[in-house]
């Protein structure tokens, strides 16, 4: 009898990712409901005063009111923690909750933050403008700088240190080494936004991150039906180093409880729940919970899916002689690749790529609209295929000039490949781009 499969089995952690994706977070008992349940609660019952004392001064973790915690986003938060293979998650209402949560558990006014300017446009704007009208500071800094040239970023009152696997739409792959040695070197929390990425593909806690944030609107909910934030605590860093005193402190509100003190390797995801996630207030509903979680038991399948329509996708535009340049990391010829090779699970890189259209705006506009199975919208990790054009949406703010140096020239369409079948997005991307290139070749001589 072959024992070796069976001892192994019994542990959670060493499951695969796919097995992870389905089962973990909620597991039944005998006679419960073999899926999920949506409970749709705002209140517990308590057993008696002393227990509500218990749990109003954290002596005991349980269930009080759904904006701290409820069963439905508990089950989330707990499969999501083992997919990054961290200690603990907390579930939010959108990923910019997320990312808000996490920095303002760390961060108070006089504080420091670095972060990559290779950003989500949301949370470049909220370090950019929003923290520092509460007196938070941010550096931003180019992600492929030297790291003699990252260290003059870091103050004494920096106290955190930001980037994103896989930025969007430039598409760079973060240096992992590289940051999270700057975050040994000063002492710092590295927090990481996985949201593109997912944890099918990369896991930056295994490569030095402290904390990952996630919307879970993008490939885990991957049907564009729920907004949602996820983050996830690695269980990494030293609170109580002497940087941090609210960690160590007493919390008078909490009967006197130190984080650091009873929460140990917890001590992070407890304060962010217990403190922000109470006083701020932006709880995911138990619907969307329930939706995001239904998402994730195909993440295995659908990220590689969308990877490898994206790949087949970026080959075909290479080709196309109306395409002035394409941009997708899991091409072997793109600046990333390596990157890949070395920080990601699976020789992929999202269904997200960029590429350059010839024939200036009409020949954009009549590409769009020639799209059968593609379509417009402001969205990536959506089943169905997507389509954007930056320069007239999403970075319309910006004059061209800091548009092209933010990396977006105005030929630049964006692709979240979906997971239809790739012979059929290709044949839409052919016929409609067919169409711009006579649009365009009118127009120039028209013109
Ligand atoms: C979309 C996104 C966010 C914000 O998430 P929402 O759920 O839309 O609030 C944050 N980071 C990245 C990388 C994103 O793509």
């Amino acid at each position: 009898m072959v024992m070796s499969n069976l001892k192994s089995i019994d542990k959670e952690e060493n499951w695969g990712i796919g097995t992870k994706c389905i089962q973990s977070g909620y597991r039944p008992g005998i006679g419960e409901a073999r899926v999920l349940p949506i409970y749709q609660s705002t209140t517990y019952k308590y057993e008696d005063l002393d227990q509500v004392e218990r749990l109003f001064s954290l002596q005991e973790s349980g269930n009080k009111y759904s904006r701290t915690g409820n069963p439905t986003l508990n089950a989330l938060e707990a499969k999501v923690a083992a997919l990054e293979g961290g200690v603990g998650a907390l579930t939010t209402a959108s990923g910019q909750a997320a990312v808000f949560l996490a920095i303002s558990t760390i961060v108070q006014a006089g504080d420091h933050i670095v972060a990559s300017n290779a950003i989500y446009g949301g949370t470049y704007t909220l370090l950019d403008v929003r923290l520092r009208k509460l007196g938070i500071e941010t550096t931003f800094v180019d992600p492929e700088a030297p790291i003699e040239e990252l260290r003059k970023a870091f103050k004494p009152n920096t106290k955190i240190v930001y980037g994103e696997t896989l930025g969007n739409p430039a598409l760079g792959i973060l240096d992992f080494d590289k940051f999270s040695a700057l975050a040994k070197e000063f002492d710092v929390p590295f927090l990481v936004d996985n949201t593109l990425a997912t944890p099918f593909l990369s896991k930056p806690i295994k490569h030095g991150a402290d904390i990952v944030i996630h919307s879970g609107t993008k490939y885990m909910d991957g049907h564009a039906v729920a907004l949602g934030g996820i983050i996830v605590d690695g269980g990494t860093y030293n609170w109580a180093n002497g940087k941090f005193p609210d960690f160590v402190e007493p919390d008078e509100q909490y009967a006197n409880t130190s984080y650091t003190g009873k929460f140990g390797n917890k001590a992070f995801i407890t304060k962010a729940r217990a403190q922000y996630l109470r006083d701020y207030g932006p709880v995911l509903s138990p619907i969307n919970a329930f939706l995001i979680n239904l998402g994730l038991e195909s993440l295995h399948l659908r990220v590689p899916r969308h990877s490898d329509n994206a790949l087949k996708l970026a080959k075909f535009l290479q080709n196309n002689e109306a395409v002035n340049w394409v941009n997708y990391p899991g091409l072997e010829d793109n600046k990333n690749h390596e990157r890949v090779k070395k920080y990601f699970d699976y020789d992929g890189a999202s269904g997200v790529l960029t590429f350059g259209l010839k024939g200036g705006r009409q020949a954009i506009k009549t590409f769009f609209a020639s799209l059968k199975v593609a379509a417009l919208v402001v969205h990536v990790g959506d089943a169905r295929t997507s389509v954007l054009h930056p320069a007239t949406s999403t970075h319309s703010q910006m004059s061209p000039e800091d548009r092209l140096k933010a990396g977006i020239p105005e030929d630049m369409i964006r692709v979240s490949v979906g997971i239809e079948d790739a012979d059929d997005i290709i044949a839409d991307f052919e016929q409609a781009i067919a169409k711009a290139v006579n649009v365009g070749e009118t127009e120039q001589i028209a013109g």
